[in-house]
């Protein structure tokens, strides 16, 4: 069945998508990485890049790899031996990509993430660095390409799985689609293997309960996550304002064929960017520090942009760089609250400055956002609405 809705437009329309590649898709286990395979999805990704989008890409096969590698038994892995495994595979699996990628004339940057880094309340500063590095590495022109760091995260710190992983970096980045690359080409009614009745579902409106329970928990030999984790990812990011795709990538040119119409299946975001990490940003923190700012400055938050240096006439309290603070309107009425950019010292050292300013001040060149617009969360939202209308990348 094809998805008759317009497949063409989620991957034409958006600027911003992470792709993410299961482990089976690229590792053989007998014979290591499927570079024929890898060649062809590079090409579509070139394709993607070479007309000015941004992409991101999260990939397994470090576990898978290193296992090759070392020649290590069928049986499941103790957590020690799959870290160690990481550790051997990670490095060949950066090879494949930097190779493949360099090939189509694209860098590869590598990152390596834990669960905090991606999640914002469990260690702020993390998770603003990891941010920041990213999307440097994007204004560079560069292709991410993102794995969990698997050979140090214990359990309390692990995703596991690199589905909720793709959708965490999606979030984070305020991607415009997440196309999960899988060994099954979308969602089905209930497991296609054991199910001659399923149905397949090319679109949906709205992750509920019942979509939830036809996950089932399929999973295959080489990769953690079944259709149960996709379809969590499915809900961390489309609540967040990211569009998904899962589609099969048990074919070459996988990008191609979702653009050709190839059945997979379309999760629609919901309308509000950033809408629920605002909400927390709103209601969760307490604040270290206080930042006043001129009404040229309040003017330009309620229209939705970043706070700058230059709209600052005061600040107050200790803070360090992803701290929350309370920003305020020269009547000291509390304006909203957001993560800061820079700790209580620089801050009051570029208070009022213009951004070419910044190099000379603080001794380096500085982000331009003080508090970048999807780190704040105002009190009044009304005026907030061109946030469904605007992307966030207008005001980077
Ligand atoms: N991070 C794991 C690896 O690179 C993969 C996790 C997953 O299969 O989702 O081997």
């Amino acid at each position: 069945m094809t998805d008759h809705r317009n497949p063409i437009a989620p991957l034409s329309s958006a600027k911003r998508i992470v792709i993410k590649i299961g482990s089976s898709l690229l590792v053989d286990p007998s014979s290591g990485i499927k570079e024929s395979w890898l060649d062809t999805l590079v090409e579509d990704i070139a394709n993607l890049h070479h007309k000015g989008k941004q992409i991101l890409i999260v990939s397994s096969g470090a576990i898978a790899l290193g296992r090759k590698v070392l020649d290590l038994p069928k049986r499941p892995l103790k957590l020690d031996e799959s870290q160690a495994a990481a550790a051997v595979g990670q490095i060949e699996l950066g090879r494949a990509w930097s190779k493949a990628l360099s090939m189509q004339d694209m860098i590869p940057g590598q990152i390596l993430l834990t669960l905090n880094d991606t999640e914002g309340r469990a260690s702020r500063r993390s998770y603003l660095n990891a941010r920041d590095t990213i999307e440097r590495l994007l204004s560079f022109g560069t292709v991410p390409v993102i794995n969990e760091n698997d050979t140090i995260a214990t359990s309390e710190i692990r995703y596991g799985d690199n589905d909720r992983l793709a959708a965490r970096v999606a979030t984070m980045l305020g991607a415009d689609l997440l196309v999960l690359l899988s060994d099954i080409d979308g969602l089905y009614t209930a497991p296609p293997g054991t199910n001659k009745a399923a149905d397949f579902i090319p679109h949906i409106e709205t992750i509920t309960p019942a979509i939830e329970a036809m996950a089932g928990s399929a999973g295959s030999e080489l990769s953690r996550g079944g259709m149960v984790t996709k379809i969590e990812a499915g809900k961390i990011c489309t609540r967040a304002g990211t569009a998904m795709i899962i589609a099969s990538g048990k074919r070459n040119h996988p990008i191609t064929a979702i653009r050709n119409g190839e059945q997979h299946s379309f999760f629609k975001a919901k309308q509000i960017k950033a809408g629920a990490r605002k909400a927390w940003i709103a209601g969760q923190l307490d604040t270290s520090g206080s930042i006043v700012v001129d009404d040229g400055a309040a003017r330009a938050l309620k229209r939705g942009k970043s706070l700058l240096p230059a709209g600052v006439v005061n600040v107050s309290g200790s803070f360090a760089r992803g701290d929350a603070i309370t920003i305020r309107t020269s009547d000291n009425s509390i304006l909203g609250h957001g993560l800061i950019g820079y700790d209580c010292v620089e801050t009051d050292l570029i208070k009022g400055a213009q951004s070419d300013e910044l190099q000379s001040l603080l001794g380096y060149a500085g982000r331009p956002a003080l508090v970048h617009r999807d780190d704040m969360a105002l009190v009044d939202n009304s005026p907030e609405v061109n946030e469904t209308t605007e992307s966030p990348q207008n005001a980077r």
